[in-house]
C-alpha cells in the first residue's frame, strides 16, 4: 500500500474519485503546506478524514528519539515497512535549521569508515519515506518556533544509487513543501552516471561530492566505488555539472589521522579543487568514530593545519562541527541501532 507521501497529485485525485474537485487541493495542501496528518484536516468531512487516515498511512514509525542536552540536534530512529530502520537528524543553528535525511536503509557502497556502509545494504527508501522525513522534521521545527530551511541528503544511503525515488522527492520538497533548490544538497560518493543525470534536471540543487582522497590509489582504498569511477572521470562529471548549473560544488573530506591529512594530501586536494571551472569549496569533517573502523579522526590541531594549507593554496575550506557525536547522530555514524542512551530515554 502506498503511504501518505508516496502519492502524487494524480494518484490522490484517483483516490478522491467521487469527491468534489476542490478536495484534491484541500488534501494536498493539508499534507504539504500545513504538514498535517489526514485526521487533523478538520475542514474535511469526518467520514473522509477517517477514510484517508486508513488509506494514507504514515510510512515512518518513530521507534526512538534522542536529542543533545541543548536540544540543537535531534535524531529520530524510524521503523519502516518490512522491518528496516533509518535515521533522520534535525539540526538547529543560530541562523538556520537543517534536516539530514536518509535515502536508503543501509548502503551498498561499502566505505569502511562509515557506520552505514559497515551495516551493508537493506533496501531503497520510497519517495514517500524520504518526503515524510522532511515533513516530520519541518513539523518538529515549527513546533519549536523554527522554520526548516534546508535539506541535506547526507543521512543513510547513497542518494544517486536510488535516483528514481530520490529525484521525485527532491521535486516534491521543492514544489510542494516550498524549499528552494539552493537550499537542497545532494551528497554523493561519486556515482558519475547519477551526477550526469542530475546535470540534466531543471532544478539547480547543490552537489556535494565525498572525495576523501585526491589520488586514485588512496581513494580506491577508502571509497571502493572509486575503482569504477576514477578521479579523472569523476572530475569531468563535476565540471559538467558546474557548467550546467552555474553553482559551485563542494567536496567532502573526512579527515582521517595519518591517512589523508598530510601536506601532500592538501596539495593534491587543492589541485583537484582548482581544476574545476569554479574552485570547489571543501568541507572538512574530522572523522567520527564508528564501531568497525579503528583509525581515529585527525586531532584538532591537525585539522587547523590542513585547512590552513588549503587556504594557502587558494581553496576555501570549512570545518564542519561535529554535530550530535554524543547521540551517534554525526556524519557517518548513522547505523539505525537503538543505542543504550536511547533505550534509557525510551524507558523513561
Ligand atoms: N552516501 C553519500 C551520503 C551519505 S554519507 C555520501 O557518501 O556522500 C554523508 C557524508 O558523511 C559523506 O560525506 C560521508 O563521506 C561522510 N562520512 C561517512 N562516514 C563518516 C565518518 N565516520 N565520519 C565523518 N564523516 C563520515
Ligand atoms: Fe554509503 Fe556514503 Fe557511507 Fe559510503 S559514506 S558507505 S556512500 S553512506
Amino acid at each position: 500500500m502506498p503511504t501518505r507521501y508516496d502519492l502524487d497529485r494524480d494518484a490522490l485525485a484517483d483516490l478522491l474519485t467521487g469527491e468534489p474537485r476542490y478536495r484534491i487541493e484541500q488534501v494536498w495542501d493539508g499534507l504539504h503546506r500545513q504538514l498535517a496528518a489526514p485526521d487533523e484536516l478538520t475542514t474535511l468531512p469526518k467520514a473522509l478524514r477517517a477514510r484517508l487516515t486508513d488509506e494514507l498511512p504514515a510510512a515512518l514509525d518513530p521507534v526512538a528519539t534522542s536529542a543533545t542536552p541543548d536540544g540543537d540536534t535531534v535524531k529520530w530512529l524510524f521503523g519502516l515497512d518490512g522491518g528496516a530502520r533509518v535515521e533522520t537528524v534535525l539540526m538547529h543553528y543560530p541562523d538556520r535549521t537543517t534536516v539530514c535525511v536518509s535515502t536508503q536503509a543501509g548502503c551498498a557502497m561499502g566505505c569502511g569508515f562509515c557506520a552505514t556502509g559497515q551495516a551493508g545494504f537493506q533496501r531503497h527508501l520510497t519517495t514517500g519515506e524520504i518526503v515524510e522525513q522532511v515533513v516530520r522534521a519541518a513539523r518538529a521545527a515549527r513546533d519549536g518556533g523554527r522554520r526548516l530551511g534546508n535539506v541535506v541528503f547526507m543521512g543513510m544511503g547513497e542518494p544517486l544509487a536510488n535516483y528514481d525515488r530520490v529525484w521525485p522527492a527532491v521535486r516534491r520538497i521543492h514544489d510542494d513543501l516550498g524549499l528552494s533548490a539552493r537550499h537542497l544538497t545532494l551528497s554523493t560518493v561519486g556515482l558519475v552516471p547519477g551526477i550526469r543525470r542530475l546535470a540534466a534536471e531543471d532544478l539547480p540543487v547543490n552537489l556535494a561530492v565525498s572525495l576523501h582522497a585526491a589520488n586514485d590509489a588512496l581513494r580506491d582504498e577508502l571509497v571502493p566505488i572509486g575503482r569504477r569511477y576514477p578521479l579523472t572521470v569523476l572530475m569531468a562529471a563535476c565540471a559538467d555539472y558546474l557548467r550546467a548549473k552555474g553553482r559551485r560544488l563542494s567536496f567532502e573530506w573526512a579527515l582521517i589521522d595519518g591517512t589523508n591529512d598530510r601536506a601532500s594530501d592538501a596539495d593534491e586536494l587543492a589541485e583537484l579543487a582548482r581544476s574545476l571551472p569554479l574552485p570547489a569549496h571543501v568541507n572538512l569533517i574530522p572523522l567520527n568514530p564508528t564501531p568497525g573502523y579503528p583509525t581515529r579522526g585527525t586531532p584538532r590541531a591537525g585539522v587547523r593545519r590542513f585547512r590552513h594549507l588549503l587556504e594557502e593554496r587558494g581553496v576555501n575550506a570549512t570545518v564542519r562541527r561535529n554535530r550530535g557525536v554524543d547521540i551517534d547522530a554525526a556524519c557517518g555514524q548513522l547505523a539505525a541501532r537503538v543505542s543504550r542512551v536511547e533505550l534509557t530515554a525510551r524507558a523513561r
